[in-house]
């Protein structure tokens, strides 16, 4: 199983990283040993001084497919969740500085929160799901899915014209605006709509 991520999928949140606007899907992968366990707090990696939470809607595949078609590509996916994809900003950026990839900063061990997924066919419209990450308590990061840069039908065409897709892979397809520092003792709470999707304490 893979997870494949998708950067600078938001407006709001390109602007507060003050990146480009980019003119195709930035997309990153982490391996499987970055899904956080069930239940499991998430201990900030000792390699790190700032790890920022990420909030993301998630696609789960529904079976294998390749260079898939933009009037096939609802088929390939069943069920949406909420994660986060926890990112050590100062290594990334020292790493985008020097132009090195962001594997170490991005796919680390549990640094993927996977929480719960509601099948497809309970969203009216998946062009307008609401989502949020509260932290301790407060509402730190609130989108919606309306404002992503390319929808999820896109990416799975786009994903998978460089990579097969397969039954349980996961596509985190970006963050709104928001994103910032987790500190030991705080608690993270993702929902969609008003549902509770995961609760993660960080140590
Ligand atoms: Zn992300």
């Amino acid at each position: 199983m893979k997870l494949i991520c998708i950067g600078r999928n938001y407006a709001d949140h390109i602007t507060e990283l003050a990146n480009q606007r980019p003119t195709e899907p930035v997309i990153f992968l982490k391996p499987d040993t970055a899904v956080l366990n069930d239940e499991s707090p998430f201990v900030i990696p000792d390699f790190s001084e700032n790890v920022h939470h990420e909030v993301e809607l998630i696609i789960k595949i529904g079976k294998t497919g390749k260079h898939i078609t933009p009037e096939f590509a609802s088929q390939y996916f069943d069920e949406i969740g909420l994660g986060i994809d926890f990112t050590a900003r100062d290594l990334q950026d020292q790493l985008k500085n020097k132009g090195l990839p962001w594997e170490k900063s991005k796919a680390f061990d549990s640094s993927a929160v996977v929480g719960d997924f509601l099948p497809k066919s309970n969203f009216a419209d998946l062009n307008n799901i609401p989502f949020s990450l509260q932290k301790n308590g407060e509402t730190v990061q609130d989108g919606n899915s309306s404002l992503m840069l390319w929808k999820m039908e896109e990416l799975i065409c786009y994903t998978s014209t460089f990579f097969t897709l397969k039954k349980g892979d996961l596509i985190f397809t970006g963050t709104p605006a928001g994103v910032g520092k987790v500190d030991a003792g705080d608690v993270l709470k993702g929902f969609i709509n008003e549902q509770l999707m995961f609760t993660t304490k960080v140590i």
